[in-house]
């Protein structure tokens, strides 16, 4: 048995979504900027994919800039942003939760000079409007904040945060590669100036993203090089993931209310299995303001890498954390941002589900994940103190 239940991290690829690549390797490889008919049919295609995705999401072809991941996207969203306006002010507003890409690309604009702010979400990891309207002033000209958390898959109030940024002058981007699988992304509607977009979140291939800039806005290039995207971003364009992308926002959007209702009903009989038969867990996140695929909890005296290596033994595959930080023992920067208690955090385990995900395979998890715990937990001198070693499940 070989359970998959790390979402959030990557989907597989739509076998649909592989069939419309298929002829972008071999047949159809032209490079879009040659001006002979192989490079004729690359461009076209590249074109209906973009007029495809801005259609979806409510945008103009023209405002939709391809990129090589969501994390590029964030960086030349922030880079770019900051940059481009560093002579209308310097201070850039993030939320303490943003995935390292924004993270990280904001304390590199702080080593160049810029004053950054972190807000602090609530402890279910909403970022109150108050929070922001107490932080900004107006030397603001950028405020970044994601829509849906990797983490604990929060969804922010990201129209009205985007109101407050546009009411103080301040550039608004949002990191919506969480958020596409499961909500339609009307860009007007948001309100954003730049929203960033990543395909394998969606059951679209790895290494393709996108950044979308509203027409008028200006910001510095990242990339530079040849004159692709009208110049703004340089690189040969990756057809078969661009076309693959296309193809899977389209499957998503047709398909998300009923993936939506199947994704939500296993986190659910998961949630409330594990809250029920679990002692000493608590659950991070708001019941409210969700994505359906996430659920995370800390599990009290034990160590998230120990549960993780247990369960994928047992065949379950589940993070400790954004797949990006894996490999570090850090505890979650989100957990400790909504007040987790340290030694609480390290015992966090994000478990987000898909669409081929089955209700078999969340009680086969569950049953797996409380003999993981009790196991970890006969081990734990902390534990046992706590207990006086009466543990039972
Ligand atoms: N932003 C968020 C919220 C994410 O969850 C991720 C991936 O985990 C990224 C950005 C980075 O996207 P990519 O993997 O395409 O670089």
């Amino acid at each position: 048995m070989r359970i998959y239940f790390d979402h959030a991290a990557s989907t597989p690829c739509d076998p649909r979504v592989v069939e419309a690549m298929m002829p972008y390797f071999t047949n159809d490889f032209g490079n879009g900027d040659s001006q002979h008919s192989f490079g004729r049919d690359t461009a076209k295609a590249i074109a209906d994919a973009r007029a495809t995705i801005a259609k979806l999401i409510n945008c103009q072809p023209n405002e939709l800039y391809f990129t090589a991941s969501g994390t590029e996207s964030d960086n030349w969203a922030l880079k770019g942003a900051a940059f481009a306006r560093k002579n209308r002010g310097n201070h850039i507003i993030i939320s303490a939760i943003e995935h390292h890409a924004v993270l990280v690309s904001a304390e590199w604009l702080a080593k160049q000079g810029f004053k950054v702010t972190l807000l602090k979400p609530d402890e279910t990891g909403i970022i109150n409007v108050s929070e922001l309207e107490k932080h900004i002033d107006d030397q603001t000209i950028l405020v970044s904040i994601m829509h849906a958390n990797n983490e604990v898959g929060t969804i922010q109030p990201i129209k009205e945060l985007s109101k407050v940024a546009h009411d103080h002058g301040a550039l608004f981007h949002t990191d919506c590669v969480q958020s596409v699988p499961y909500m339609h992304i009307d860009v007007k509607d948001i309100g954003a100036d730049m929203i960033t977009f990543s395909a394998h979140k969606f059951y679209g291939p790895k290494g393709v993203g996108a950044l979308y800039i509203r027409n008028g806005l200006k910001i510095d290039k990242l990339v530079s090089g040849g004159g692709q995207e009208r110049s703004q971003r340089g690189g040969t364009s990756n057809t078969p993931a661009i076309v693959g992308m296309a193809k899977a926002l389209e499957i998503a959007n047709e398909q998300m209310e009923q993936n939506n209702a199947h994704i939500a009903k296993l986190r659910d009989h998961f949630v409330d299995r594990v809250l029920a038969e679990i002692p000493y867990v608590r659950f991070n996140g708001n019941r409210d303001h969700r994505v359906p695929s996430v659920a995370n909890f800390s599990f009290e005296f034990v160590e998230g890498e120990g549960i993780l290596m247990l369960m994928d033994l047992a065949g379950v595959a589940v993070s400790s954390g954004s797949a990006c930080s894996s490999g570090s023992l850090d505890p979650s920067h989100v957990l400790l941002a909504m007040g987790v208690p340290i030694e609480v955090s390290h015992g966090s385990i994000r478990f987000s589900f898909g669409k081929n995900n089955t209700m078999e395979e969340v009680d086969y998890a569950v049953d797996k994940l409380k003999d993981t715990i009790a196991r970890l937990r006969q081990m734990s001198p902390l534990f046992n103190v706590k207990t006086g070693g009466t543990y039972n499940v």
